[in-house]
């Protein structure tokens, strides 16, 4: 059981808060999909022929990419491993190329699952942002995608935006919850140095949300989400029932993946390695057959705290008998020493030898994460 991650590093235009690898040059469109498609083929072996469970076209912008594009991506893919005929297969969209021709097209694809960036249904934030679609847009599209058939559809939303108030999270929560998608991520927005975002924070242009509001909307988010039959299933992420990510999911359970395109990732159970963040050499690498990614060997600590920020972030917890066989007794006391004041004040619980983040504990998940890992 593997999944397969493909980076597409293109955008139309910048979002001012995205700290993403992308660039708005196209020009090197297909100069890119071919090397895409033969790191795709030449790392076969990465994943030692595991079946590939979960495929997720992400970015950048993966839907700027053409009919041909995709046809070439998906023909390495199963050209060169074996992929369950039931796997998850993922695009990242943006609401404005969602057009009667392009999703109608998508549906002729391998694709069973579109993932939308809509972020807000505020007109005048989304524009402060530089996002490429309006409100309508987002609710159009997602309606089109429906209809074309598409019957497992993510949204993304961001919360804490500049000028948020409780008033307009609930209006965006109000239409997120009746288009009903299978599946709502909701980050907190991030003022990333660097960003055209956060130069405006330094200039007092924007503001960023206080804690307490911050609490109160992520709170407001949980509240009215699981009223209306989702499940948290993640920190950042919520389902309808059997209906979470399965790629993202696989992240956070310790399965393997291959990531192919400039900046993507891979793991492979000993190792984690990511190819370099810029177009030119990554495409200059692979045709010329030099290295393209940096490798670091994980030793059982570093493995160890991988292990506590990916289990204990998800409804399903950490399991202790897996701590203990993978990670021995020393970091099984270690853990459950360091777990110790936060199950006594309620943050933390043991529930069928799991140790999970109780409704409290979600609040101040990092907090609690980073006093249970390994420091040297
Ligand atoms: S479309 Fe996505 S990847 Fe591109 S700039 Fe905006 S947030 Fe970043």
């Amino acid at each position: 059981m593997a999944g397969i991650y493909i980076h597409i590093p293109f955008c139309k235009r910048r979002c001012i808060y995205c700290d993403f690898f992308s660039t708005t040059a196209s020009d090197k469109k297909n100069e890119y999909i071919k090397a895409l498609c033969k790191e795709i083929a030449e790392k076969k072996g990465y994943l030692g022929g595991e079946t590939i469970d979960t495929i997720y076209l992400g970015g950048g912008t993966p839907s700027q990419l053409e009919k041909d594009d995709f046809r070439n991506i998906f023909s390495a893919i199963y050209d060169n491993y074996n992929v369950n005929p039931e796997a998850e297969i993922t695009i990242e969209a943006n609401p404005d190329d969602l057009t009667d021709g392009y999703v109608e097209m998508l549906a002729t694809l391998p694709f069973n699952r579109l993932s939308m960036g809509i972020q807000t249904f505020n007109d005048d934030i989304l524009s402060l942002l530089k996002r490429r679609h309006n409100a309508q847009q987002a609710i159009d599209a997602f309606r089109r995608c429906r209809n074309a058939g598409f019957g497992n559809i993510s949204i993304d939303l961001m919360y804490g935006l500049p000028g948020e108030s409780i008033e307009t999270w609930n209006r965006d929560l109000d239409t997120a919850i009746s288009l009903m998608p299978e599946h709502i991520s909701a980050y907190h927005l991030i003022y990333e140095e660097g960003t055209v975002l956060y130069r405006l924070k330094e200039e007092n242009m924007v503001s960023e949300a206080d804690e307490d509001l911050s609490n109160t909307l992520f709170e407001t988010l949980i509240s009215r989400l699981k009223e209306n039959g989702y499940i948290h299933y993640e920190i950042s992420n919520f389902c309808l029932p059997e209906m979470h990510s399965r790629h993202n999911s696989s992240y956070w359970t310790g399965i393997k993946y291959l990531g192919c395109g400039p900046s993507a990732h891979s793991y492979d159970g000993h190792s984690r390695q990511w190819n370099v963040s810029s177009l030119e050499k990554y495409i200059d690498g692979i045709n010329n057959g030099t290295d393209i990614s940096e490798i670091e060997e994980l030793d059982i600590y570093t493995r160890y705290n991988d292990f506590v920020i990916t289990t204990i972030r998800t409804v399903w917890g950490m399991p202790l008998d897996k701590l203990k066989a993978e990670y021995g007794d020393e970091l099984y006391d270690y853990c459950l020493k360091m777990a110790q004041p936060h199950i006594d004040q309620g943050t933390l619980e043991i529930k069928d030898n799991t140790l999970k983040l109780t409704p409290n504990g979600i609040f101040i998940s990092d907090g609690i994460m980073s006093d249970m890992l390994w420091v040297e």
